[in-house]
């Protein structure tokens, strides 16, 4: 099935021409704007919907290299002339889709389920894409097709973890952009542990983007931002992985926390891809959540505008998505357009009290997954969300690399919230009768 299959960079805005995938270029040469990864989709549908479920489903747990990946176990759907030997992987995707009854129970949601992206090797979505676009600079590379010094990337954090991570794998030079003190100790540690060169800039992470298109531009680095739709082609599994999930169904909704949009655009890059090959029957709607804060996409939205204009972003709690200009801005508004989306936003407040009642019903959520669930609940209470809807929110990192919101949370000094849940340590003597009380006022047993 793979033989003959190919891809190549296309204007998103329909320019002519196609560029391979392993030329450096990350904008359309004839009108500057975004590019998309064109697939030959007339070669893909020589094979029916039913066959592409069986070889996916085919590629199992003890499936052989690079196939135990979640994104090299779809590799015709995503960069199709990539080699064995070229890919860089850390067997990727195959993360749980987790039912959530207590939490959906409590939003009066009929189905609710967590796709936990952030259970993965540098706890994000992000090493989704980070897989394919390494692979394809180590294919440039062995071919001759490109000259990297250093491959690089604005972050607020997790871009910058997952490529510092296969950067190291594959042992090419990388270098991250970071605002200064804007993302978590463990966000900054991750690259500094990998050996990435880390610049720590006195900005925010729209300053940083800024600076290092014009590094790219200049051909100083490859860009390693979703700007680069190659990152795209990669996170686009975690659609195909929540359908084949779902036993090839797709739900009702899928609630995306989103910053950069280029995640928004990937889940419908991988739904549309799946109902145009005959794999699933319908798209889910989308909601691009944002933090009040960082919301230029909701404004948008909620004003019925064509275009996404730039704001400065305000702090939140939701660091990850603290982006006020967003790159994938016109990718996004086409996902909304197709999949009857909406766009929708959760304060401070209600963002943190969603996290940690996600946190009391097991769940263990950053607080971008917060600010999706926040808006998963009030797209519910208004009815946008149906009583007998299937909801799925996307887990969008690990809740392991956001101590100091949790913790700041529980000991009640977290910026404009209302620690309701709050839940901090009793310091006692080691005294077992005092210990033995401490137990009693529990109450008795459930
Ligand atoms: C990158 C990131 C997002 C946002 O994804 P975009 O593609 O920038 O919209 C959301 N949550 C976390 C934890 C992230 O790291
Ligand atoms: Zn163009």
């Amino acid at each position: 099935m793979t033989a003959g299959l190919r891809a190549a960079f296309r204007c998103f805005a329909g320019c002519p021409g196609e560029h391979p995938l392993t030329r450096a270029i990350y904008t359309c040469p004839r009108c500057g704007g975004l590019l998309a990864v064109a697939h030959d989709m007339d070669a893909l549908r020589r094979t029916s919907g039913e066959a592409w479920r069986a070889l996916f489903s085919s590629r199992g747990y003890g499936a052989p290299a690079p196939y135990a990946s979640g994104v090299w176990s779809k590799r015709e759907w995503v960069a199709p002339e990539v080699t064995d030997a070229d890919v860089v992987s850390t067997v990727e995707g195959r993360t749980p889709l987790c039912p959530a009854p207590r939490l959906a129970a409590e939003l009066g949601i009929a189905e609710l389920a967590v796709k936990q992206s952030g259970t993965s090797h540098t706890g994000s979505f992000k090493d989704l894409g980070m897989t394919v676009l390494v692979s394809v600079v180590r294919q440039a590379l062995r071919e001759g097709a490109a000259q990297v010094r250093a491959i690089a990337c604005a972050s607020t954090g997790d871009t910058s973890a997952a490529l510092a991570g296969y950067g190291a794998i594959a042992g090419l030079p990388v270098v991250v952009l970071l605002p200064r003190g804007l993302v978590s100790t463990a966000q900054l540690v991750q690259p500094l542990a990998h050996g990435a060169k880390v610049l720590a800039l006195d900005t925010d992470f729209d300053g940083c983007m800024a600076i290092i298109k014009e590094l790219a531009a200049r051909g100083l680095v490859y860009l390693a931002n979703s700007m680069n739709p190659l990152r795209i082609e990669g996170q686009k599994t975690v659609a195909f992985e929540i359908a084949e999930q779902r036993g090839w169904d797709v739900p009702d909704w899928v609630v995306l926390p989103s910053g950069n949009l280029g995640n928004a655009a990937a889940l419908h890059a991988g739904f549309a891809m799946m109902a145009d090959l005959g794999v699933t029957s319908r798209l889910p709607r989308l909601c691009v959540a944002q933090a009040a804060r960082a919301n230029p996409m909701v404004t948008a939205f909620k004003a019925g505008a064509s275009a996404v204009s730039p704001m400065r972003a305000g702090e939140t709690l939701a660091t990850a998505i603290r982006i006020g200009n967003p790159v994938s801005a016109p990718r996004a508004m086409a996902a909304l357009a197709a999949m009857r989306g909406v766009a929708e936003e959760a304060t401070e407040d209600e963002l943190a009290e969603a996290a940690a009642r996600a946190d009391r019903a097991g769940l263990y959520t950053c607080p971008h997954t917060g600010v999706a669930l926040a808006c998963a609940k009030k797209l519910r209470a208004e009815g946008v969300i149906g009583p007998r809807e299937s909801v799925v929110v996307v887990s969008t990192a690990s809740g392991l690399k956001f101590t100091e919101f949790k913790l700041a949370y529980h000991e009640g000094r977290a910026a404009d919230v209302t620690s309701r849940l709050a839940n901090a340590p009793i310091a006692l003597p080691p005294d077992v009768e005092r210990v033995a009380e401490a137990i009693a006022a529990l109450g008795p047993s459930a």
